[in-house]
């Protein structure tokens, strides 16, 4: 039996073959007797499953040597907190708000830094990033904190932003849980990188944090020293007992990334076209169809996310329930936004966006 197609937002959908592999290990990792999850995080299995996690991160998103990759916990919610602790300074921060995740952000980092707005797309709902040239960026902002892909809203930056060509030379920190190794990340821009695992990359549990080694250094007094980035990174990710069994099943998906082939390409380009081409199918149809809408500006619409409503939301109940007949899973929206939502992170197959298409065809036609 086929496994149904898996639209959750997150925890989220992971390459079948990943699955297979964990299970396949659960017992006995390569002999070693043990599973993963009862291996001391010191002995040398574990750590040769750490480095090659780490060197295949590195590779997978081309990260410069004067980065640093931490793995760490505390989730997306925690690093809303961890990053002002650790490079604020008890300074300025800029935050753009685009959805739900660069509110609750603004809100964490005020707690430790003067926080503040320098753009905000609330009016349209959340259904549009900002120009950046009308952002009203603080002259003396430490760093500048954006949301690269909303989750529940289904936005995301196209291209990121260039600080230095605003006028700025605050640092910029994108918060990338929802669409980390589906794209590639441009360091020039970039100070520091955050994302949770429990999308694009493994079990929830596990952060990732890669940061730009100047930024490691100057972190508050107050911060615990679990979370003290400096600590972290001259630990190798071991101060404390590192998330292991979520660095160990990271560690396949990266592995699983690196493999992809795709017309010529591999790798993360491989998976990149893929994902192009999996949301532009998926858009087109809801723009077609007079009977379901998505809301975002068309230059901010999301590859991971794709939210959208039905025209008689009567139906809402109806159409859920079918989809779970027919193998579709967790297509609700999020509660703050209503309708629906097909996260089709990059483990979701072609297929399944083709039969939530096809799906949605034929929902339509019992509606008209
Ligand atoms: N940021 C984004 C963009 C997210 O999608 C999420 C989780 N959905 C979070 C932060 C929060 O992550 P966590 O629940 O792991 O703290």
């Amino acid at each position: 039996m086929p496994r149904p197609f898996n639209f959750s937002a997150g925890p989220a959908v992971l390459p079948e073959e990943v699955l297979q592999t964990a299970a396949a290990d659960m017992l006995d990792w390569h002999g070693s007797g043990m599973s993963v999850m009862e291996m001391s995080h010191r002995g040398a299995e574990f750590i040769s499953i750490y480095e090659k996690a780490e060197r295949d991160l590195r590779a997978l998103l081309a990260v410069p040597a004067n980065y640093q990759i931490l793995f760490m916990q505390g989730g997306g919610i925690g690093e809303n907190a961890i990053v002002p602790l650790n490079i604020s300074r008890g300074g300025v921060a800029d935050f753009v708000l685009t959805g739900s995740w660069t509110e609750k952000s603004f809100k964490e980092a005020g707690k430790y830094a003067t926080a503040h707005v320098a753009a905000t797309a609330k009016a349209s709902g959340f259904t549009e990033i900002p120009d950046p040239a009308s952002w009203s960026l603080s002259k003396d902002a430490v760093y500048l904190h954006i949301c690269s892909n909303e989750t529940i809203h289904g936005i995301e930056y196209q291209t990121l932003p260039d600080l230095k060509a605003l006028g700025s030379s605050a640092d910029l920190v994108i918060d990338c849980s929802s669409h980390i190794a589906s794209r590639p990340i441009d360091w020039s821009k970039v100070a520091l990188a955050f994302a949770g695992a429990q999308k694009n990359l493994g079990p929830s549990g596990l952060t990732i944090v890669i940061v730009r080694e100047d930024l490691i250094g100057h972190t508050l007094d107050i911060c615990p020293s679990a979370f003290n980035y400096e600590l972290v990174a001259k630990n190798q990710s071991m101060y404390n007992t590192p998330p292991t069994w979520g660095i160990y099943v990271a560690g396949l998906v990266f592995d699983w990334v690196l493999r992809q082939q795709e017309g010529g390409l591999t790798g993360l380009a491989a998976v990149e076209a893929r994902n192009i081409r999996k949301a532009k199918k998926l858009y087109d149809y809801l723009d077609s169809s007079s009977f379901y809408s998505n809301k975002v500006a068309a230059t901010a619409r999301s590859r991971m996310n794709v939210p959208f409503f039905l025209a008689d939301e009567s139906r809402n109940a109806d159409f859920l329930s079918g989809a779970k007949a027919r193998g579709l899973l967790q297509l609700k929206g999020h509660k703050s936004v209503g309708g629906m939502r097909a996260s089709i992170y990059n483990a979701m197959p072609e297929a399944g966006v083709d039969a939530l298409i096809a799906y949605l065809r034929e929902f339509e036609k019992t509606a008209a």
